[in-house]
């Protein structure tokens, strides 16, 4: 009996954890734009006085960014921003986005 609910929470376990790596490789690309936004949300938060950063990419897409701090930050999931329209201020869209999470 104890072999067979070791088993079931082994078997859940598994299950978690193939499903966590499989989606933690799994990053939300970023524009060059998006990726300097969140570096100044980075800046402002910290705060961190650094005025180099670089993009961090996988194969041709931008992932995150590296900042000159050594601060570095991968978007693993993406950042769904309104209508343009109805985001007069990008910066703030990306904020609400992030508090979200
Ligand atoms: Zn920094």
């Amino acid at each position: 009996m104890i072999e067979i609910i070791a088993l079931i929470i082994w078997a859940g376990f598994a299950t978690y954890a193939i499903w966590y790596f499989t989606m933690a490789k799994h990053y939300a690309p970023l524009t060059l734009n998006e990726a300097k936004i969140l570096w100044k949300i980075h800046k402002q938060t910290i705060p961190c006085h650094s005025k180099m950063w670089r993009e961090i990419r996988r194969g041709k897409k931008i992932v995150g960014f590296e900042c000159e701090c050594g601060y570095k930050h991968i978007q693993k999931r993406p950042i769904r921003a309104n209508k343009p329209s109805q985001t007069a201020n990008p910066q703030l869209s990306i904020i609400r986005e992030l508090h979200k999470a």
